[in-house]
């Protein structure tokens, strides 16, 4: 126990924040904001909290540090707790988005930035923090931003208050400059030499190229861990998938022996306990090969990686006016973050970077730095959450960017849409209510037309499988199998049902893990949606709603579905395909989805999102009658004469049929 907390002492004093804790902590002292910058893994997270609280600055208050990345907030507060020799959730915890793990006890909270900016709802002042560190302010996400606006007023109304901004990049001017010209300290770094190589060629298959390079490195390179970029969680897999197929091919066709490769996907769907495994050391001398998404660029950092693949590319929400809506979109990333990526192999000693794209394509066609998020996804939360403020006039707010107002519009319109805006722009009855669900609009519309139409209790649980990642388990070996399995839960004319019908059969069977495992579900995201769940209901509860249920009289459900996507309701057009009514955007039906058993394709649907690949499919389909958006929705819906009495048409060939079927027996 000894030499293990000797050791962790060892390692804070190792760090570059180190040898400048008294300078930084004057600094605090001497100044209500403050920016600091440094070099990922110098120690600004997990150092800053702890040299504040043994400054006293924890006496009789606490300190708020967040994140943007729920991981890095769960992973943090666990190393800090570690080194803090308490157990995390006691002195040391962490909030992020329906998970608490706080007690009276803690004094250092690290939390998404969300969480921090739902809190100003109740707090605006934030009395309960005596310090906030915004950590990763570079990354802007987009409560980050609305933070920043925020943050402003507390510190001009408050002067006990201190704000400390950090970031990994150069960005720091821009945030000093919007507090007014505040102090920037500087850790001094200390990283190695990194070699950049490039593709001669651009490549087809990154992921492909990437496990070819992996797999070089490995067999021909002096020993070091590995860091690869990819998008996500799809394009991970298949890598872990290849990369172990390679080695299997490797030890079964040489009598030679194969050093160990240990492969680790990271990303931030992926259980904590698998996580926390890229700290570990690999054993028996194993050389590492971590597959990440831009978690690892500086939001974690793993010590001992000497080569880092870089495909070139990332994920980013994008809000696409002209489908109104934010997809997913794979994206050229910037300089600064494929630069951020490649400091990643120089942390421990001089490393080499291999980046799958031509030097011609760094210099020429990527951006410098990162577009902000707030300039580029949905504002729907955003708005909500200003309006309920009091910020009338959202284009007075004072943004470090301000978002296009396009953007801005777009948004009011969809929240007028659903109800929560009226005619000039204030919240609604159901607006006010919808602000006090930790939701998207659409979502929070859904639980409070389940209100409506007495059918909570469904919509409830509707409403939280959708806050988690798919329960759905399909391993690649046995796909066939696990297709069966989920068919045996559909509903046909509703996945959102579907997924009301699996977790009500789960619940039947007591919640049991082994009853999972038989049907291919996963047990750890079904229990999440219970506590999902079992939050939204205290909310419910303390706004006195009470839980309704219409039992099996699914067809409400569907209605109350349907009133939260108006913006996502879609006309039929071929076998499969669809059209947006609002904008006439094609998108498709996606081979998984219940819909299929129907036996036809419905007239109208309505999607829960859009994901891009090599199609726009829809994901999480609805069939719903064309006379419930027109009775529930604003006028835009093109629902033409024709589809109506073409429904009604079909309804009376089926009558006949029923009775020419009847009349011959
Ligand atoms: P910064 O915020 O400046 O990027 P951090 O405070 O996150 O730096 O990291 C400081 C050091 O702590 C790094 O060397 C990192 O490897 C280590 N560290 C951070 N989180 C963990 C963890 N969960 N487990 C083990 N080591 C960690
Ligand atoms: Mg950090």
């Amino acid at each position: 126990e000894f030499a293990k907390s000797k050791s962790i002492s060892q390692q804070r004093q190792y760090l570059p924040i180190y040898s400048v804790r008294e300078e930084l902590l004057k600094v605090v002292r001497e100044n209500q904001v403050i920016v600091v910058v440094g070099e990922t893994g110098s120690g600004k997270t997990t150092q800053l909290t702890q040299y504040l609280h043994e400054d006293g600055y924890t006496n009789s208050s606490i300190i708020g540090c967040t994140q943007p990345r729920r991981v890095a907030a769960m992973s943090v507060a666990k190393r800090v707790s570690e080194e803090m020799e308490t157990e995390l959730g006691d002195k040391v915890g962490y909030a992020i988005r329906f998970e608490d793990v706080t007690s009276p006890n803690t004094i250092i909270k690290y939390m998404t930035d969300g969480v921090l900016l739902r809190e100003t709802l109740k707090d605006s002042d934030l009395d309960k923090y005596r310090v906030i560190i915004m950590d990763e302010a570079h990354e802007r996400s987009l409560s980050t931003d609305v933070l920043f606006g925020i943050l402003k007023k507390v510190v001009a109304r408050r002067r006990d208050f201190k704000l400390i901004v950090t970031s990994a990049t150069l960005n720091a001017k821009k945030f000093s400059d919007f507090f007014g010209g505040v102090p920037t300290f500087h850790i001094p770094g200390r990283t190695f030499h990194v070699n950049i190589l490039y593709s001669k060629t651009p490549c087809e298959d990154y992921v492909e190229a990437a496990v070819k390079q992996a797999m070089t490195i490995h067999i021909t390179s002096a020993p070091g861990d590995i860091l690869i970029f990819m998008t996500g969680q799809d394009e991970i897999e298949a890598a872990c998938y290849a990369l172990a197929e390679r080695m299997e091919q490797l030890i079964t066709s040489t009598s030679k022996a194969v050093p160990k490769l240990l492969i680790l996907p990271i990303y931030s769907q992926l259980p904590a306990d698998l996580q926390a495994k890229i700290f570990q050391k690999a054993e028996d001398g194993a050389r590492k090969c971590i597959v990440a998404t831009n978690i690892a660029e500086t939001s974690l950092t793993v010590d001992g990686i000497y080569y880092v693949i870089d495909t070139g590319y990332g994920k980013m929400k994008v809000y696409n006016s002209r489908m109104g809506m934010d997809a997913l979109q794979m994206f050229p990333v910037s300089r600064a973050a494929a630069d951020q990526r490649a400091g990643r192999a120089g942390r421990t000693g001089p490393g080499t970077c291999y980046r799958l794209f031509t030097e011609s394509a760094y210099q020429n066609e990527l951006l410098p730095n990162p577009v902000p998020e707030i300039q580029r996804t949905n504002l729907g939360n955003v708005v909500l959450l200003l309006k309920s403020l009091k910020i009338e006039n959202l284009l007075d707010f004072d943004f470090m960017d301000p978002p296009p107002q396009e953007n801005i519009l777009n948004s009011m319109y969809q929240l007028w849409v659903l109800g929560a805006l009226n005619n000039v722009g204030s919240l609604t009855e159901i607006g006010w209510k919808m602000v006090e669900f930790p939701l998207d609009p659409p979502l929070a519309k859904m639980l409070l037309m389940g209100e409506q139409l007495e059918c909570i209790n469904e919509v409830l649980t509707i409403v939280s499988m959708l806050s988690v990642p798919s329960v759905f388990f399909r391993p690649k070996d046995r796909a066939e199998e696990s297709d069966a399995a989920r068919e045996k839960f559909f509903v046909p004319e509703s996945d959102h049902l579907t997924l009301l019908n699996v977790y009500q059969q789960w619940k039947a069977n007591q919640y049991r893990g082994d009853w999972c495992n038989d049907h291919f579900l996963h047990l750890k995201g079904l229990r999440k949606a219970r506590e999902v769940r079992s939050q939204l209901l205290d909310i419910l509860k303390s706004l006195k709603i009470p839980l309704t249920s219409c039992g099996m009289e699914w067809d409400v459900v569907r209605k109350a579905i349907c009133s939260a996507y108006f913006h996502n309701a879609a006309r039929l057009k071929g076998v499969g395909e669809y059209v947006n009514c609002r904008n006439g955007m094609p998108c498709h039906l996606h081979p998984s989805s219940a819909l299929y058993g129907l036996g036809y394709t419905p007239d109208y649907v309505v999607y829960h999102e859009l994901v891009l690949t090599t199609k726009e499919y829809m994901q999480c389909v609805t069939a719903v009658e064309p006379h419930w958006l027109a009775e529930l929705g604003p006028m835009f819906f093109s629902v033409k004469e024709s589809d109506t009495s073409m429904l009604e048409h079909k309804k009376k060939q089926k009558e006949e049929k029923t009775a020419m079927e009847e009349e011959m027996e």
